[in-house]
């Protein structure tokens, strides 16, 4: 039974891949960071088949100690500080966890043997946020980074790690450059999610207006679900490398919100809709879109869910959360 160990598993993706891997037969190790870490209770409910592993990216030695009680074969880093808006408050935690983190599982891995026989072989979540003001349209592999946060900064420095640490020690390290993927299970605090929420809360009489900061920008949006696949395939192939994982579309978040009101058959979505510059960022990502191509070519990857599915199912999943609630 092939065992994997993944940081982030009370995550989105990290419950995606979890299952994922469940299904193709993998022992499914989770760190979860903390004492008493209140998601732990849900993750223990809803996947009982993880078993969850004691450790923090902040700490070498803990990282270390997991590995060497898990003994995987494949390391899925998905743990960070992953908001962006988050990121410019608490800028050093991000780089501490976020890029630094990744520094330290790298050695973490080499420390438990992973190096010598090139044994474990560990994949990154790295991030669309490395493009941050594009260099170019569409972004590939072989775009420059220009990143316009602190997150995208610490993800820039764990993406360029990999590939050093891959150079110099000859590891199987892989980064997926992942376009924003969304989901049912994406935190409340990212737009899509936010915005389902909000739209099926007021279909419901539960709320009357939905606060937004900036709504003229663009983003690659796929499914969550779709794109942890992209990171398994990764680790299956006979050399490591880096990949764009991206739908090859892009919608702007006014599309975003006209589609989800659609969706509860609300079309006079302005009269709902208010902004306010507490959500608008220091500074800007305009405009994301992603070539999938090498993904496509190398790893035989496809999206299957397409944007306005993508709207669907998490505005039904919140109407269902939501009316719940209420009994009904
Ligand atoms: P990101 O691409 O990782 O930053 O994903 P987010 O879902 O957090 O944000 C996507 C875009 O939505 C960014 O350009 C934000 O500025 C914009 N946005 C506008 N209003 C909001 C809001 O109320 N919350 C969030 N999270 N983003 C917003």
């Amino acid at each position: 039974m092939p065992r994997a160990f993944i940081t982030g598993i009370t995550g989105q993706d990290g419950q995606h891949l979890a299952e994922f891997l469940h299904g193709k037969g993998y022992e499914v190790f989770g760190m979860v960071k903390g004492q008493n870490n209140p998601r732990l209770t849900q993750i223990r409910e809803e996947f009982p088949f993880i078993e969850p592993v004691p450790g923090d990216l902040a700490d070498l030695p803990s990282l270390v100690k997991a590995l060497e009680a898990t003994q995987p074969d494949e390391v899925y880093n998905l743990g960070a500080i992953s908001f962006v808006a988050l990121s410019f408050n608490q800028a050093e935690l991000t780089a501490n966890i976020t890029g630094l983190g990744v520094l330290r599982m790298l050695e973490a891995i080499r420390m438990v043997g992973g190096a010598q026989n090139n044994k474990i072989r560990f994949y990154q979540a790295s991030s669309s946020e490395m493009f941050g003001k594009v260099r170019e349209t569409p972004q590939t592999e072989r775009t420059p980074f220009h990143p316009r946060s602190p997150y995208g900064c610490a993800k820039v420095f764990g993406h360029d790690i990999v590939v050093n640490y891959r150079e110099s020690y000859d590891m199987f390290a892989c980064s997926g450059i992942l376009f924003n993927h969304e989901g049912p299970r994406r935190g409340m605090e990212f737009v899509t999610r936010k915005v389902t929420n909000a739209v099926a809360r007021i279909k419901l009489g539960l709320q009357e207006e939905l606060v937004l900061g900036n709504l003229d920008f663009k983003r690659d949006w796929g499914y969550a679900g779709d794109y942890v696949k992209a990171m398994w395939l990764m680790l299956q192939q006979d050399a490591p490398d880096d990949y764009v994982v991206a739908t090859g579309e892009t919608h702007s978040g006014q599309d975003l919100v006209e589609l989800a009101f659609a969706q509860v058959g609300i079309t006079d979505w302005q009269q709902y809709v208010r902004q306010d510059k507490k959500f608008f960022r220091p500074a800007e990502v305009d405009l994301l879109i992603g070539d999938p191509t090498k993904a496509h070519d190398k790893l035989g990857w496809e999206r299957e869910v397409d944007f306005p599915s993508l709207v669907k199912m998490m505005v039904e999943n919140d109407l269902k959360i939501e009316s719940a609630k209420l009994g009904r």
